[in-house]
């Protein structure tokens, strides 16, 4: 029976645990939680701080109960604080304040991310949040319902600042949204981020793009933000998004290999540099399927994916991570952006010869009530026709994020282009076209590639 012991209990370690216990259920499969959330859904927290999500406990993806039903020793409250590779154990920190050591035979680490703290002077302020983990939404809401604030600043506007923007204007906050990019959402292009842009402002949403804050100063009862230029607005609530960072302190005590930003080094098995430890999830780098080459992914999705390929693993199965294609999607108001691949820039950096359409089209046929616009860019290669990359904004009701997943299953099997238009797609009026909008997108790109 082999001791399997698994550091963090969120997207990584419990999908590391359940496949551990799927492929050997004899193992005994221990998973450390550092807080008192195993298994909660935080890419759930801006919808639980809007309103729609009306209670926390709706988003643990599994009760314990249900974890503990597998078989898994769930340990909470109880903090990994070293790892020593040579006699196979762990010093753990229990609720009591006991601190000992436990076994393993493998060791998967999920110790995951946290977020970026930018070097602004006046992070501490009272009134200034960050948000990562359930502890810090909780602080989040207390100041919304204690406070009642009035205007608020999110200073990045990536896809959580974005999704927080529309959190809080459903909280009927004024919002400022503060990018030092030119445009919002700097992971899509920049015309489909400036579209996003004056669309948010369309809901109320103060847009400042192009500018650095330098300082969060006290002003009263309030705070005062001040930046690049003449930047400066005086608000009740500060949150800062802009980032995370690989929480490895752990593994890089212990001599596991670290690269990207500080990430744990794997292989595809999810293997680490030592034997019988394994680590997924945002403490890790990433294999991109398309660069054939290691990227930092922090992202949902890429942990389920690797947790299980470690989980499996550890309990002596054999198998590879599959790669990530960064594939993302965001819900802002009542706009889906999503993509997947590569972006003109990144497909040049790595050897390919990129051309990028845009290309818009209806969801459905348009004779049918309630038809939206999708704009498509999609980047292949001139010389080869593959295809490199896809991005589609629109409403979110036209199942961008399905649209964008079909380039993404493309991109997997190093389609070209041209072949998107012969796959068989479904078709009725309501929900498409004969040719469907990523077909009609793909055709685009072809005319367009003999011109560039
Ligand atoms: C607001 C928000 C929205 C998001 N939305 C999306 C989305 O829509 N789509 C998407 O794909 N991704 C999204 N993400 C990203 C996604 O949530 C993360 O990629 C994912 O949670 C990573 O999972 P993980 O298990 O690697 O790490 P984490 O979720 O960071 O969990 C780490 C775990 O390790 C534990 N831990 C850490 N150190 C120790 C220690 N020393 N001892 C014991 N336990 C420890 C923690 O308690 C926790 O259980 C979002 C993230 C946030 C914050």
């Amino acid at each position: 029976m082999a001791d399997i012991l698994i550091i963090g209990g969120s997207d990584a370690g419990i999908s590391a645990a359940l496949r551990a216990r799927e492929i050997d259920n004899t193992a005994n499969v221990t998973m450390l939680v550092a807080d008192a959330f195993p298994n909660y859904s935080i890419c759930g927290l801006p919808f639980y701080l809007s309103g729609e999500v009306a209670d926390w406990r709706q988003l643990a993806h599994r009760t314990l109960g249900e974890i503990q039903g597998t078989g898994i020793k769930v340990e909470l409250n109880t903090r990994a604080l070293q790892i020593d590779p040579k006699q196979h154990s762990v010093l753990i920190h229990r609720p009591d304040n006991r601190e000992e050591f436990l076994r393993y035979d493998r060791l998967i680490i999920g110790t995951g991310a946290e977020p970026i703290r930018p070097s602004i002077p006046g992070l501490n302020n009272r009134g200034v949040f960050l948000l990562h983990s359930m502890d810090d939404s909780f602080a989040a809401a207390d100041f919304i319902a204690s406070h009642k604030p009035e205007r608020a600043l999110i200073i990045g506007a990536g896809y959580i600042g974005l999704e927080m923007a529309d959190a809080l204007r459903r909280q009927q906050i004024a919002v400022t949204v503060v990018e030092q990019m030119p445009a919002v959402l700097p992971t899509v292009d920049r015309e489909l981020g400036e579209a996003l842009g004056t669309y948010i402002e369309s809901h109320g949403v103060e847009v400042k793009t192009g500018v650095r804050i330098q300082e969060i100063g006290r002003d009263g009862d309030g705070l005062r933000v001040t930046g690049d230029g003449d930047f400066d607005r005086r608000v009740d609530m500060v949150l800062v998004v802009v980032g995370v960072t690989p929480v490895s302190e752990l593994a890089t005590m212990a001599g596991i290999a670290t690269g990207l930003r500080s990430a744990i080094v794997v292989d595809r098995t999810m293997a680490t540099n030592f034997d019988d430890i394994y680590a997924a999830g945002d403490c890790v780098v990433t294999y991109h399927r398309l660069l054939n080459a290691d990227t930092y992914m922090p992202l949902g999705t890429t942990a389920h994916k690797q947790g299980r390929v470690a989980g499996e693993n550890a309990a002596g199965g054999q198998t590879l991570y599959g790669g990530s294609l960064g594939t993302q999607v965001v819900k802002v108001f009542d706009l889906a952006v999503a993509r997947t691949g590569l972006r003109d820039h990144e497909a040049r950096v790595a050897g390919y010869h990129p051309v990028t359409v845009e290309f818009s089209t209806w969801d459905h046929k348009a004779y049918y009530p309630g038809a939206h616009r999708l704009t498509f860019r999609i980047t292949g290669d001139k010389v080869t026709g593959q295809l490199l990359g896809a991005q589609v904004m629109g409403h979110w009701q036209g199942a961008v994020a399905k649209r964008v997943d079909i380039f993404a299953m493309a991109l997997y099997h190093q389609m070209q282009v041209a072949d998107i238009l012969e796959i068989d797609l479904s078709y009725t009026p309501p929900l498409g076209s004969p040719w469907d909008a990523v077909q009609m997108a793909a055709e685009q790109w072809q005319k367009h590639r003999q011109d560039a």
